[in-house]
């Protein structure tokens, strides 16, 4: 049998190709090549994904796929209802590194409020000038908006309480009891409009796509931090860069863009309020190694007829 892996963000694929030894052969597509991929997936009987679009038009060229198991939480790269109306079973690994993320989105959201970015940025190039962090609040006591209360957010709103923060949150989907420390709010707007740091939690998908953008910018008050560790497309770029412009926001915090390229980035450089990272929040070793354990063992699940873990279309 074959697993193809339409691409890849780790170094090699030895815990993948250790956990099927003897199952199936291994084989990634040449990146960046669309033709290539199509060819490689016809007799695949597998595919492992990581950022490459498994759209419809691809999952129409696969003949025995019997799994498309994603190497990540997100599944916004896979044409679900496509993969599901040709039996084909689809994967994630939800669980890896909420640690991660979690942890990631209070390291951009106290930097900015800390001054921690633009603090050495200075120093580094020769400043030692206090006054250009001025003013800086204190953190306790200041609100910090969810906007997706699922395993990331809700691990981020316990940290935040350890500083002292006060924790609301948006999710219409929440369905179990919310904890007493934490405050529900009904509507978007009303998170939008009382927080002093709002963080995205939510997959990206057509209801949530540009969330954030010039209409729903204009509720959040004057100085709100935005943290953004879920998915570029959250946030129409454009809108933000101008909210940076005019000074409405105190800072941003991005860890994914709509478009993920340096010079992409490199738009934010001016302003020593904005932090980017290059779609790091979900690493460390630890996570990648569990990330790529998990996807495999379902690989081989369905390989050799029993049931995925992570199994997101089943029954379906
Ligand atoms: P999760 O499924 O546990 O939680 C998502 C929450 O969003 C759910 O509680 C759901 O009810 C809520 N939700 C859905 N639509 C909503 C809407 N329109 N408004 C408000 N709430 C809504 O997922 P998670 O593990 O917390 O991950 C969140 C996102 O983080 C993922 O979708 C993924 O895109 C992103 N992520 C990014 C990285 C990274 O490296 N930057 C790593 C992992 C995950």
């Amino acid at each position: 049998m074959q697993v193809v892996v339409t691409d890849t963000v780790f170094p090699d694929l030895n815990i993948t190709e250790a956990i099927l030894t003897g199952v199936a052969d291994v084989r990634i597509s040449p990146p960046n090549d669309r033709a290539a991929l199509k060819e490689l997936v016809r007799n695949a009987d597998a595919i492992l994904n990581c950022y490459a679009p498994v759209d419809a038009d691809l999952i129409a060229a696969m003949q025995n796929c019997r799994i498309i198991a994603r190497s990540g939480i997100g599944t916004d790269t896979i044409d679900i209802a496509a993969a599901t109306a040709k039996g084909i079973k689809v994967t994630n690994v939800p669980d890896y590194c909420v640690h991660e993320v979690a942890d990631h989105a209070v390291a951009l959201m106290l930097s900015l409020m800390r001054g921690i970015h633009a603090g050495a940025a200075q120093t580094t190039s020769g400043g030692w000038n206090l006054d250009a962090l001025r003013p800086m609040d204190r953190i306790q006591g200041k609100m910090l908006g969810l906007v997706g209360f699922g395993k990331i957010g809700s691990a981020l709103a316990t940290r935040a309480r350890a500083f002292g923060m006060k924790v609301r949150f948006y999710d219409p989907y929440y369905s179990a009891e919310v904890p007493a420390e934490f405050h529900r709010d009904e509507t978007l707007e009303a998170t939008l409009a009382q927080s002093d740091v709002l963080s995205l939690h939510v997959p990206l998908n057509a209801s949530t796509r540009h969330l954030i953008r010039r209409e729903t910018l204009g509720l959040v008050s004057k100085g709100t931090i935005v943290i953004n560790t879920s998915r570029g497309g959250l946030i129409d770029t454009e809108a933000l860069l101008a909210a940076l412009d005019s000074k409405h926001l105190g800072g941003v915090g991005l860890d994914v863009l709509e478009v993920e390229t340096g010079r992409e980035a490199a738009r934010f450089a001016p302003y020593p309020n904005a932090i980017v990272t290059p779609h790091a929040a979900f690493y460390s070793e630890a996570a990648i190694v569990e990330l790529q354990t998990k996807c495999s063992e379902d690989i081989l699940r369905a390989l050799t007829g029993q049931e995925p873990r992570y199994w997101l279309n089943r029954g379906t």
